[in-house]
């Protein structure tokens, strides 16, 4: 049966999910870690239908090897020395056959890889030709942690499964539809014109994921909604959906920009930036080091960038609280800034890490939005589950809880493209 591989490379990892489709049914998913190491770490879960058990008996290095059992589903765990991308990939597809999750290699018909930066090139999900993949090299300048590992992947990919469709999916291409005035910064115009310095937006692939069923589950179509979308991981981004397109979102050039995130600061005044990097010795590099790895949540805090480690401890550690109440704070601003922007909203969605699991961070954010109509329902707010909607049956602007899912739409854009 035809299968979709849904791929996210990394310049040392590499997560996957195999699904069928159309059915969409998820039938396994795993990620590489540590490519290029001695010890790197290949893990693969899978349910008991859809793979045998009996390895458990026969792993091939029985020290590193280990196969376990959680309800249906199993997981495979082996630590060995992988030296790339494709042999990363090669193992990884050697280890699905041997488990009986694939029967061949061509069993798998389409690979949709996830590439951060599209610049204006791509608006939509593509078909990956010698000229796109020429077109992600040079956007490595927009993204030069990402752009070229997932070139890598996809390179790798094709090598292996030169048959299967490869497709592609950009995480900026769903905020394409941003109005000029929106994606311009007020710098001279050739800085635009020479080096594309505009914003471009990231998450767009949940963006569009959590709307999409947003949609579905208010029953309207997205061409008549207001929605925000907060994404809320350890990176985080706000977008207003208007008519089922990218209206405006919080990050900008770069992830760097908006809401305050686990490790990246969101939106600083550019001279305090230089003025801290004078008085501190530090180069270029360091500098944008400390903006994305070192502030944020982590910054502010002193002690983690995971905001379940903060809450544990806000009511004794005045810093994690204050870097709990800048993160809300930011995302408060950005909220009130969108329901302007489109005067007026629907519903807001939350989705992501934070956004998914923390129902304190979703109150505090809700009740202080409550001057625009949206009552929290307390209770299906701590409700565990999949999709919910935690705002009142009165409220006049929904608030829904939708897991992201930006695997299965990548595995939709290749099937379209099929
Ligand atoms: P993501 O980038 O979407 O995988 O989100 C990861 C982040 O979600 C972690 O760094 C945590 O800060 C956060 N997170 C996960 N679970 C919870 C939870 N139960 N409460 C608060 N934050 C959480």
């Amino acid at each position: 049966m035809a299968k979709t591989m849904a791929v996210n490379a990394g310049s040392s990892s590499l997560k996957f999910q195999l699904l069928e489709m159309p059915q969409e049914q998820v039938i396994a998913q795993g990620v590489i870690e540590r490519i290029g190491m001695n010890d790197a770490i290949v893990t693969i879960k899978y349910n008991a239908k859809s793979g045998i058990v009996s390895e458990l008996e026969q792993g091939d290095d029985k020290e590193h090897t280990s196969l376990s059992k959680n309800g249906s589903e199993l997981k495979y765990e082996n630590v060995l020395p992988i030296g790339d991308h494709e042999q990363a990939i090669n193992y990884m597809l050697q280890k699905l056959t041997d488990l009986n999750i694939i029967s061949e290699f061509k069993e798998i018909t389409g690979v949709g890889h996830r590439v951060v930066a599209g610049g204006e090139w791509f608006n939509h999900s593509v078909v990956v030709t010698d000229s796109v993949l020429e077109k992600i090299d040079r956007l490595a300048d927009y993204a030069p942690l990402h752009n070229p590992a997932n070139a890598m992947g996809i390179r790798a990919f094709q090598r292996l499964l030169p048959n299967a469709l490869s497709v592609a999916v950009f995480d900026t291409s769903f905020h394409q539809t941003m109005p000029k005035s929106n994606y311009l910064y007020p710098l001279p115009y050739q800085y635009y014109t020479r080096y594309g310095a505009r914003k471009y937006g990231a998450h767009g692939t949940s963006h569009r994921y959590v709307s999409l069923r947003a949609s579905e589950l208010l029953g309207k179509p997205l061409a008549s909604l207001k929605l925000i979308t907060l994404h809320l991981g350890a990176g985080a981004s706000i977008t207003a959906v208007q008519n089922g397109k990218s209206l405006d979102t919080s990050m900008g050039f770069s992830p760097l920009a908006g809401v305050a995130m686990a490790t990246r600061t969101g939106d600083v005044d550019p001279s305090l930036v230089y003025y801290i990097q004078e008085r501190e010795n530090l180069s270029n590099e360091e500098m944008l080091n400390i903006l994305n790895k070192k502030s944020g949540l982590l910054g502010v805090s002193t002690i983690s960038s995971d905001m379940r480690d903060l809450l544990e401890v806000e009511e004794t550690n005045d810093h994690a609280k204050l870097a709990i109440d800048i993160f809300i704070n930011r995302i408060v601003k950005y909220v009130g800034q969108y329901v302007a922007e489109m005067n007026g909203v629907d519903a807001l969605v939350f989705t992501a890490g934070i956004g998914e699991n923390s129902a304190p961070i979703r109150q505090r954010i809700i009740d202080k939005l409550s001057y625009f109509g949206v009552k929290l329902d307390p209770v299906a707010n701590n409700k565990r589950g999949d999709e919910i909607e935690i705002s009142t049956k009165d409220s006049n602007v929904k608030a829904l809880l939708i897991p992201t899912n930006e695997e299965l739409m990548i595995a939709r854009d290749v099937e379209e493209l099929k």
